[in-house]
């Protein structure tokens, strides 16, 4: 049965977290002047750098794993590279997380030889620091044993792969809402609440994984 380690982040933590790494930035004597965020899941909490560090520039850099058809091995893409002219500029990097570091070093080294700046510093909320391969130069929480966030600007998508990853274990089998609620609350140890909940299954119907049949799910089998 599918089983994964995760903490539910609240966004009450994240403002906690991001005014902490703030803070962490601000003790050093690195004032940036420019804030890239590592798109997609470095938006949120380099937006509000900008806020906490009372930076005006904020620019973003899409940077993600890409797996090749038919292949196990992944590699990190740039994916919608473009130029621009950082000279004399201090930068600093923002991710959510530095799990593998794959995709944060290519955007470091991206920004380095493409874009030019003076200065580059790394900042992530969370890093974990047995399994990645670079440390950050400014974080908020080392955590020591791998285990997924479930961040809150990706709740209702993890939701969505979550239920999925459930359903397509059972093909065929007629599922009542409240035994989808019982079997994801056992694999993940969280609950997103019913508002997402609802939502993930709406969206898993539209996407034709999931049928409804009056009041029960049923995963489709093709
Ligand atoms: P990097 O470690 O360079 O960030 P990864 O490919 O390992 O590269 O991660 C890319 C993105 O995937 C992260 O920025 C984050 O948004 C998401 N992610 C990776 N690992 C986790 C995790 N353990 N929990 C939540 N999100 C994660």
């Amino acid at each position: 049965m599918v089983r994964v380690p995760t903490k539910l982040v609240t966004w009450e933590e994240i403002v906690e977290w991001s005014m902490g790494l703030a803070r962490v930035i601000k003790e050093s004597s690195f004032r940036p002047d420019v804030v890239v965020a590592v798109s997609r899941g470095g938006y949120v909490p380099a937006r509000l750098m900008c806020d906490f560090l009372l930076v005006d520039n904020l620019v973003s850099l899409q940077s993600q794993h890409w797996t090749e058809a038919a292949k196990v091995a992944e590699k990190a893409i740039i994916k919608f590279p473009y130029k621009l002219d950082l000279s004399g500029q201090r930068v600093l990097l923002v991710d959510d997380i530095v799990d593998t570091g794959d995709t944060l070093m290519l955007a470091r080294d991206f920004i380095l030889s493409e874009w030019r700046p003076a200065e580059l510093k790394i900042a992530a909320l969370q890093w974990i620091s047995p399994v990645a391969k670079i440390k950050p130069d400014f974080y908020y929480i080392e955590v020591k044993e791998w285990i997924w966030f479930q961040y809150p600007w990706t709740r209702h998508e993890d939701t969505v792969q979550f239920i999925k990853r459930i359903l397509l274990e059972e093909r065929g089998k007629e599922w009542t809402y409240e035994e989808i609620r019982a079997r994801f609350e056992e694999g993940y140890g969280i609950f997103v609440g019913d508002a997402y909940f609802r939502l993930a299954l709406e969206s898993l119907v539209e996407l034709g994984i999931l049928e409804r049949r009056g009041g029960t799910y049923v995963a489709k089998t093709v």
